[in-house]
C-alpha cells in the first residue's frame, strides 16, 4: 500500500513539474509572440476607462486636445510611412512577379474585392430593410454639422483624374478635387437686336423694356484637397513595378533600390509599433472625452447605430470567415488572431491607411504572408477595398430615405448598391472619408443631401469599426489570394525566381494559417529557395 503510494505521489510530483516547465515555458512563449498585442489591447481598455473618467471634468476643447497630443503625434508617424510603404512596396512587389502571374493574382484579387464589397453591400441593405431604424420621421432628429455638395458626374470624373495624377510629387501630397463656382448668365442680345436665350422676347424695343435678369449658374471648377493621391500613387507604382520587372537584370538597381526601401520603412513600422499602444491609449480617451452628450442618440440614431454594428459584425464575423473557410479550409478565427494588433489600431485611428504599416508587420511576421503577395495585394486592398464602408453607405442612405419617408422601388435600390460601391472604392483611407463620398449615394436616388447631417453625430463611432471591417477584408483577402495563388508561387520558387525580395525574407514562417496543412508550405521549406 506504502509502495503504491509512493509511486502516485512521485508520479504527481513529476507530473507536477512538467506542468510547471511546460507553462513557464509556454507562459514565456506566449508573452513573447502575444505580449505585444496584449499591451495594445490592454492600453485600448485603458483608453477607454480613462476617457469616461475624465469626461466628468469637462475639459475644453484646448485641453482634450492637448491631451490626445500623444496620440496626434502616433497618427503623425503613421501617415509619415504610408507614402513611401505603397509606392515601395507595390513596385517591389509588382517587379517580383512575372506579368503573367501578376495578371492571375490582380484578377483573384479584383474577383474577391468585388465579391465581398458587394456581399457587404446586400448585407447592409437587408440589415436595413429588415430593422427599418428609420421609422417616425426626421423632425425631431438632432442635426449636427454640414455638408459640401457633389455631383455623381464630377465625383466620377474624379476618381479617374486621381488615377492620373499629373505630378507624381504634387500627388504624395494632393488630391484632385472639383469645386464650384458661380458663374453669371447674361441674356445674349443677338445682332438685330432679338434677345437669345434667357428670354422669350423677340425684338430690341420690347426688350428696353423689361429688366434683364442675369441668371447664375453652378460650374465646377478645378480644386484639390490635402491628403496623399494614394489612388494614383497605386496606378503608378503598380505600372513601373511591372515594367521594372520585365526589364529583368537591366531594372535589377531598381528593384534592389525599392526593395531596400521597403525593407528600411519596414523596420521603422517595427520601432513605431512599440510606441502605438501609448499613442492609441491618448487618441481613444481623447475621442472619448470629446464625443457629445450621447443623449441625442436615442430614437431612430440609436436604432440606426445598432443597425450599421449588427451589419458590420455580420460581415466581419460571419460572411468574411465564411469565405476565408470555403476558400482555404482553414481556421479564419486563427488568422484573425494575429491580425489583432491591426484591428485594434484601425479603430483607434479611424484610418485604414494609417493602419496599412502596422497591417503588414501582423501579415508579415506574425501570420507568415508570403510577401509577393501583401506586398502587391495589401496597398492596393486599403486603396480600392473598403467593405465596411460600401456597407455602411448603402445603409445610410436607405435610412435617410426611410426618415423622409421615400419609398425606394427596386432600381433605386440597385442604384444604391452601385453607387455605394463605386462610393467605397473613391473613399479614401482616411477618418470619415465615407460620410463625403456618400453625398454621390444620396444625389444618385434624388434624395436630399442636407439629411447627412443628420447621422454626423454618431459617424466618428461608426466609422472607426467601418475601418476596422476594412482592415480585415483586406487581410483575409491577402490570405485568400495567397492560397489561391499558391501553385503560381511554388512555380516561381522552383524556378529560383524571387525577382529581388531577398532571399531570406522569403523564408519567413508560415506560422499561423498553415500550420495545418503542409502542402501549402511554400515558405517555410528550406528547399524552396
Ligand atoms: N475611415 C475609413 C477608412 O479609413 C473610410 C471611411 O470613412 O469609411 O477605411
Amino acid at each position: 500500500m506504502d509502495r503504491i503510494q509512493q509511486g502516485l505521489h512521485k508520479r504527481t510530483t513529476l507530473a507536477k513539474r512538467k506542468v510547471q516547465r511546460i507553462s513557464k515555458e509556454d507562459v514565456k512563449r506566449c508573452m513573447k509572440d502575444n505580449g505585444f498585442v496584449l499591451f495594445t489591447v490592454v492600453a485600448v481598455v485603458i483608453g477607454v476607462i480613462l476617457g469616461f473618467c475624465l469626461r466628468k471634468y469637462q475639459m475644453n476643447f484646448r485641453q482634450i486636445k492637448y491631451f490626445s497630443f500623444p496620440g496626434e503625434i502616433l497618427m503623425r508617424m503613421l501617415q509619415m510611412l504610408v507614402m513611401p510603404l505603397i509606392i515601395s512596396s507595390l513596385v517591389t512587389g509588382m517587379a517580383a512577379l512575372d506579368s503573367k502571374a501578376s495578371g492571375k493574382m490582380g484578377i483573384r484579387a479584383v474577383i474577391y474585392y468585388t465579391t465581398t464589397t458587394i456581399l457587404a453591400v446586400i448585407t447592409g441593405i437587408i440589415m436595413v430593410l429588415i430593422i427599418h431604424p428609420g421609422a417616425g420621421g426626421k423632425e425631431k432628429m438632432h442635426r449636427e454639422g454640414k455638408v459640401e455638395e457633389v455631383h455623381s458626374a464630377d465625383a466620377f470624373m474624379d476618381l479617374a483624374r486621381n488615377m492620373f495624377p499629373p505630378n507624381l510629387v504634387e500627388a504624395c501630397f494632393k488630391q484632385f478635387k472639383t469645386n464650384y463656382g458661380v458663374r453669371k448668365v447674361k441674356p445674349i442680345i443677338a445682332q438685330n437686336g432679338s434677345v437669345g436665350s434667357e428670354s422669350a422676347v423677340s425684338n430690341f424695343s420690347q426688350a428696353k423694356n423689361l429688366l434683364l435678369e442675369v441668371t447664375e449658374e453652378m460650374i465646377p471648377i478645378s480644386g484639390s484637397v490635402n491628403a496623399v493621391n494614394a489612388l494614383g500613387l497605386v496606378v503608378f507604382s503598380m505600372s513601373f513595378g511591372l515594367v521594372i520587372g520585365n526589364m529583368k537584370q537591366d531594372g535589377a538597381i531598381l528593384r534592389d533600390f525599392f526593395d531596400c526601401l521597403n525593407e528600411a520603412i519596414m523596420q521603422l513600422v517595427s520601432v513605431i509599433m512599440w510606441y502605438a499602444p501609448i499613442g492609441l491609449l491618448f487618441l481613444i480617451a481623447g475621442k472619448i472625452m470629446e464625443m457629445e452628450d450621447m443623449t441625442v442618440v436615442g430614437g431612430q440614431l440609436g436604432m440606426y447605430t445598432i443597425t450599421v454594428i449588427v451589419g458590420l459584425l455580420f460581415h466581419a464575423l460571419i460572411v468574411l470567415p465564411l469565405l476565408y473557410f470555403f476558400i482555404t479550409r482553414k481556421n479564419p478565427f486563427a488568422f484573425m488572431g494575429g491580425l489583432l494588433q491591426a484591428l485594434v489600431t484601425a479603430l483607434g485611428t479611424s484610418s485604414s491607411s494609417a493602419t496599412l504599416p502596422i497591417t503588414f508587420r501582423c501579415l508579415e511576421d506574425k501570420i507568415g504572408l508570403d510577401k509577393r503577395i501583401t506586398r502587391f495585394v495589401l496597398p492596393v486592398g486599403a486603396t480600392i477595398n473598403m467593405d465596411g464602408t460600401a456597407l455602411y453607405e448603402a445603409l445610410a442612405a436607405i435610412f435617410i430615405a426611410q426618415v423622409n419617408n421615400f419609398e425606394l422601388n427596386f432600381g433605386q435600390i440597385i442604384t444604391i448598391s452601385i453607387t455605394a460601391t463605386a462610393a467605397s472604392i473613391g473613399a479614401a483611407g482616411i477618418p470619415q472619408a465615407g460620410l463625403v463620398t456618400m453625398v454621390i449615394v444620396l444625389t444618385s436616388v434624388g434624395l436630399p443631401t442636407d439629411d447627412i447631417t443628420l447621422i454626423i453625430a454618431v459617424d466618428w463611432f461608426l466609422d472607426r469599426l467601418r475601418t476596422t471591417t476594412n482592415v480585415l477584408g483586406d487581410s483575409l483577402g491577402a490570405g485568400i489570394v495567397q492560397h489561391l495563388s499558391r501553385h503560381e508561387l511554388q512555380k516561381m520558387d522552383a524556378e529560383g525566381c524571387n525577382s529581388g525580395i531577398e532571399e531570406n525574407e522569403m523564408k519567413k514562417p508560415y506560422q499561423l494559417i498553415c500550420q495545418d496543412n503542409d502542402n501549402e508550405k511554400p515558405m517555410d521549406s528550406e528547399t524552396k529557395m
